[in-house]
């Protein structure tokens, strides 16, 4: 594979996006990096668990990325609610994260925003197959960059269900799900 990758608008916009996201360091190395990374390819993904149980790296390299561009800011978030919640609020008990890694804030009515906190996200997947089913896809797990030991074989490559986990070009370090989205300049 050659990777020599020109920088383009894509790998520009991926950079932006990803800088928009927060919450730590989301952005590519220099475009020119003559380096292949790996990744995790979200529409592949099937939010086995093993992002959580098969990194090198305890807590896992891999984290919850949300692309708010495509949330719906959902009330009854079933990314961040437990099916069965007792309740339809803030309360710990309704929580479907295990580490509490998800921040539920009122926007307006009716709508609220939903934020990770990459320090406690273990990348369990557990909010992505909640978003997946009833909402709009917008969480999505990544490696981040900044945290992966960069293995020669990734450990939870060679074990991927879904065969989700892929090298891609250090200029394009994150593959996102609004990428498409802000391709079109939406
Ligand atoms: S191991 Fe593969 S399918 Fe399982 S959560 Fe990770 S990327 Fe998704
Ligand atoms: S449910 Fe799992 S993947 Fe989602 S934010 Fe919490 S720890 Fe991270
Ligand atoms: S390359 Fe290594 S450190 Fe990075 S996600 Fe895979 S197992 Fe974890």
């Amino acid at each position: 594979m050659s990777a020599d990758k020109k920088p383009d608008r894509r790998a520009f916009l991926r950079a932006a996006a990803a800088a928009a996201m927060g919450g730590g360091v989301w952005m590519a190395a220099s475009p020119s990096a003559d380096t292949w990374v790996w990744q995790i390819d979200p529409d592949k993904c099937t939010q086995c668990g093993r992002c959580a149980t098969h990194c090198v790296l305890n807590p896992s390299a891999v984290k919850c990325v949300h692309a708010t561009r495509i949330c719906g800011y959902c009330d009854l978030c079933s990314g961040y609610l437990q099916p069965a919640a007792p309740a339809l609020d803030t309360g710990a008990e309704n929580e479907l994260c295990p580490t509490a890694a998800i921040t539920r804030r009122f926007v307006e009515e009716p709508y609220f925003a939903y934020y990770i906190d990459e320090e406690l996200c273990i990348g369990c997947g557990k909010c992505v197959e909640g978003c997946g089913q009833f909402g709009n896809g917008s969480l999505h797990l990544q490696i981040k960059r900044d945290l992966c030991a960069h293995c020669n074989e990734c450990a939870i490559a060679i074990d991927c269900p879904s065969d989700a986990i892929e090298r891609v070009p250090l200029s394009r370090a994150y593959i996102l799900k609004y990428e498409e989205d802000a391709e079109d300049g939406a």
